[in-house]
Order: structure tokens, then sequence, then C-alpha cells
């Protein structure tokens, strides 16, 4: 049985904001039932204990969201959720009272991503106020800044500066630096990124030569219609290796495919075109 860190399961792919820096899907749109959400999560059970509720979409946004955190705890799984934070007003206690989620990470910036997106102290307030909620529940809880590009002073990332006074108001300095980011409070961390690139069939090949990537070794995405990807970065599902309704994950990574992927970046290659054209391969290897 291949064990994995952690799995990616989209509960949908809807979402309710249209960032700048995020591709969308062309995918058909739905929501996962708790019933299929209990059928999909509980054959990547036996491979991982840690399940994202994303790929694509606000997993906020879900209806039946309670129900599925539920079925979650009752399989085992600590659960982590990744949100543009404008639901945490309606939704954030929810979270807080869920036993199986452990980490909310937010990504602020999706605010500056959309044009007139609303009030953003407003924003801010929600997205803070939860976080020190979520603290207080025993969650960790990550405020992400994942739009670093060398730029801070010009274009939309120059609300950071914004951002992090109001931040300081919630949580007041001093604050501690580490390798992974920034603490603020027990439990509560921002995290800064580098402006994040999706990979892109259209795009030219950045992988020609050397790659690797830790797809379908630590992770596997799975869509809202039980295609299995090999990593929470295909959002339009081009590398679909088998369907998680109709086959065990164990027999989906032995598929010839799969293992293809896996052994080509053993070797230090990317097999698919998709993973040629993908940053994240990059990243790993040494220039
Ligand atoms: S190289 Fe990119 S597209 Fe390919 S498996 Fe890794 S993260 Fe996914």
């Amino acid at each position: 049985m291949r064990e994995l860190k952690k799995a990616y399961l989209e509960i949908t792919n809807v979402c309710n904001r249209s960032c700048t820096f995020c591709p969308g899907t062309r995918r058909p749109q739905g929501f996962l039932t708790p019933e299929d959400f209990r059928r999909l999560a509980g054959r990547l059970r036996p491979h991982t204990e840690y399940l994202y509720l994303h790929l694509m979409g606000e997993p906020l946004l879900h209806p039946q969201l309670e129900q599925i955190l539920a079925v979650g705890e009752e399989l085992g799984f600590r659960l982590m959720i990744t949100t543009n934070g404008t639901l945490l007003p309606k939704r954030g206690e929810l979270l807080c009272r869920s036993p199986a989620v452990q980490r909310v990470s937010i990504s602020l910036h999706s605010f500056e991503g959309n044009e007139g997106g609303g009030d953003m102290a407003a924003y801010l307030d929600g997205c803070f106020s939860f976080a020190r909620q979520a603290a207080g529940a025993g969650k960790r809880c990550a405020l992400r800044l994942w739009n670093l590009d060398g730029a801070e002073t010009q274009g939309a990332n120059a609300q950071n500066g914004t951002i992090l006074e109001h931040m300081e108001r919630y949580f007041p300095r001093p604050w501690k630096e580490g390798w992974q980011g920034v603490t603020l409070a027990p439990g509560v961390y921002l995290e800064w990124g580098e402006r994040f690139e999706w990979p892109d069939l259209e795009a030219d090949e950045l992988n020609a030569g050397r790659a690797f990537c830790r797809g379908l070794r630590d992770q596997v995405g799975v869509l809202w219609d039980g295609t299995v990807v090999p990593c929470c970065l295909d959002h339009e599902g081009d590398i679909p290796l088998g369907n998680l309704y109709d086959q065990s994950l164990e027999e989906i990574l032995e598929s010839p495919r799969a293992k293809a992927i896996y052994e080509g970046f053993s070797q230090g290659r990317a097999a698919e075109e998709l993973c040629r054209k993908c940053g994240y391969a990059r990243r790993f290897v040494s220039k």
C-alpha cells in the first residue's frame, strides 16, 4: 500500500471570486454530495491521514460542508482547508467546532486579485477575527501573502503594507521570524510566497532538461468527478490517471501512465507534457 503525505479532494470547483492569478477551470462545475465524499475519501484514507478539501474551488461555498466535515472526522482524517477568506464570517464558526479541521490557510492575496473586490477593511476584519478564534479553538491558521514578485511597492501587491498594518492591530508585534514563516501569535502564521504560475499546456516548455516533482510520491489530487490527477496543480485534469469511483487508488497508482510519471521523475525527467511546462518541477532541480 503506497503511503502518501497528503491528498487533495475537490469538494467543489465552484468559486465566488475571480482572481487574476487563478486560471480557473473549464471543467463542468459541481459539488460532491456527502455520500460521494464518503466514497472517495474512504478510498484515500488507507493511503493518508491528511486531506485537503480543495483542488480548485472555494470549499466554504459548499452547502453541505457541515456533513462533509463530519464524514471526514468519522473516517479519521486531519482536514486542511484553503479559502479565499470571504465566507469566514458566515462559516468560520463551523470550522472552529469541527474536531477534524486541523489547519485553515487564508489566501489574503485573493483580495487584490479582484477588481472592486469590496471593502478591504471588512474583509481583513473577517479573516483576522477568524484567525484569533481558530487559534483559540486549537487550530493552526496560516495567513498567506503569496504575491511576491520583486515589485512589492508597485501594482496590485502595493496593498501588502495596508494588510500588514491591519494585521498588527489584531496581532501586535513583536512577531517571531522562522524558516517557514512568521509567527504572529500561538497558532497563527504569516506565510510569504512568490506569485504563483499554474502549469498550462498552452505555455512553452520549461523543463525539457532535468525535472523532478513530488507529485504521486507525496500527494495525489482527486477532482470532484472522481478523476485522479498527480498533484494539486492539474486544474483542468490534463493528466487523468483513472477514476476513484471505479478503481482503487492502488490500481490507479500502478497504471502504466502513473508509473511512467513516477519513474520519469526518479530519473530526473518529466514524462508528461504538463509537467514539462510546470514551474514547480524546476524548484527541486539545482540550477
Ligand atoms: S510537475 Fe507540476 S504538473 Fe507535473 S505532477 Fe508536478 S506539480 Fe503536477
